[in-house]
């Protein structure tokens, strides 16, 4: 779960206030504070600084006619999203200036849910890594001071061979954002290189092209970047196209985990378990390391859907899986079957995965699941382990289902391993 992010949100109109109150609402990661002058914004920041992580500030306040809060909150280094009723170029140029975050325009419900998704955004933005790949010093210092507003992790390099560099010093860079002219090694080439290693869907690149320069762009684009940017450009042009391009690599992320897990339950589904399972399996098998797999399957599941119906079956199947997944998510666990679930346990022999997964027995046999009843109802799974490596995953989990149907047989709500009964 995603920590809750508290706001200061300073706004004299009531109106405007509640708006934003509304729009909050509906947003389960950001809470606020509510200031209405100066003064209270204050004190209001004495009291929760340490907890405060963006404010959004009305520009004109009864007791801060001038945008005294704005300078304000930039001192205290508070991110600042900026309130204003109405838009004049020299106004936007003397607020971007001073280092907000953004400004937003206060016409109509979509301006506040623009301000609060951009703290969502903010928020998300601290776990993106950003490389700065320019020659110039204050090209180079702009970028990465305007991607810091914006709260993103920032490093940089100054030419193509160190940006390689730094890129296999951190794997976890997301995009990068680079010159075209540049010593030692020029944008293009760079570009071409990355290619061979990172695909467009795991590394952002953009582009710059500079004034006079548009056919770079295209050349950009071919030369496998997958966006680009003219300079000079405005600061919302270039905010726009960081977010946009960032998001559409977490909505590929998200789509990619998506096609991972099983729909109903969250938890992988029997294609991750294989994909990921081979290579664990194969990993034991030449380390020769202990692995142990479980198959495990829910006791007289089918009573359940026939007492209280399938609606009762789907919830009881979720608070199983939230179990499962607690006890067993740092291992691989997967729902494979209708009310069966696989687990793979590297490093734990049959008795020790045996013994584990007995707990995580006596933990659902006195969980009661709430089915939306006056009653809540409780359920038992049988199951089997083994830690026989044979020569294939699919085998060692025949030897463990077979393991589980002696379970069954032996009364349910039992935990059978390589031993028992042998
Ligand atoms: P046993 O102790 O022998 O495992 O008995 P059981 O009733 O658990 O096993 P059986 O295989 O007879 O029944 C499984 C039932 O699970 C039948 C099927 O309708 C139900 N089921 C499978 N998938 C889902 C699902 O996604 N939701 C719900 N509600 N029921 C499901
Ligand atoms: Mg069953
Ligand atoms: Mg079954």
């Amino acid at each position: 779960m995603e920590k809750i992010k508290k706001i200061l949100v300073v706004e004299d109109s009531p109106i405007v206030s509640k708006i934003v109150r509304h729009v909050l609402k509906g947003n389960k990661s950001v809470e606020a504070y509510y200031a209405a002058d100066f003064a209270q914004s204050r004190k209001l920041y004495e009291e929760h600084k340490n907890e405060l992580f963006a404010a959004l500030v009305d520009l004109n306040l009864p007791d801060a006619p001038d945008g005294e809060v704005v300078d304000y909150m930039l001192e205290q280094k508070v991110p600042t999203i900026v309130l204003t009723g109405s838009y004049d170029d020299q106004r936007r140029e003397k607020l971007l200036s001073k280092g907000i975050v953004d400004y937003v325009i206060k016409e109509g419900r979509y301006s506040y849910d623009y301000a609060v998704n951009l703290v969502g955004r903010l928020s998300k933005n601290q776990d993106v890594k950003v490389l700065v790949v320019d020659d110039s010093d204050t090209s180079r210092n702009h970028i990465c001071e305007l991607l810091k507003r914006h709260l993103y992790q920032v490093v940089s390099a100054n030419n193509g061979i160190e940006a390689i560099k730094v890129l296999l010093e951190n794997p976890d860079i997301k995009l990068l954002i680079t010159d075209y002219n540049m010593p030692v090694m020029d944008g293009f080439e760079m570009v071409q290189n990355i290619r061979h290693k990172y695909e467009k869907s795991d590394l952002v690149i953009i582009g710059l092209s500079g004034e006079g320069q548009s056919n770079l762009s295209a050349k950009f684009i071919k030369n496998g970047a997958n966006d680009f940017l003219q300079k000079p450009f405005c600061q919302e042009e270039f905010y726009c196209r960081v977010t946009s391009n960032v998001e559409s690599l977490e909505l590929i992320a998200q789509i990619r985990d998506a096609a991972h897990r099983d729909h109903l339950t969250g938890l992988f589904n029997r294609r991750y378990f294989f994909e990921q399972g081979e290579q664990i399996y194969s990993h034991a098998q030449s380390a020769a390391t202990p692995l142990s797999a479980v198959v495990l399957d829910i006791d007289y599941f089918k009573s359940i859907n026939d007492t209280h119906g399938h609606e009762a079956g789907d919830l009881v199947l979720k608070q199983f899986a939230e179990i499962l997944d607690e006890a067993l998510g740092r291992f691989l666990v997967a729902r494979t079957g209708g009310e069966e679930f696989f687990a793979l346990l590297p490093g734990l022999d049959c008795d020790k995965a045996s013994a584990y997964i007995d707990k995580v027995r006596s933990i659902v046999a006195s969980t009661p699941m709430d089915i939306g009843e006056s009653e809540p109802v409780y359920v038992s799974f049988s199951a089997g382990v083994t830690a026989h490596l044979s020569t294939t995953l699919d085998d060692q989990l025949n030897i463990a289902d077979e393991h589980l149907y002696r379970a069954k047989d032996a009364g349910r709500n039992l935990v059978i391993g390589d031993d028992a009964g042998a």
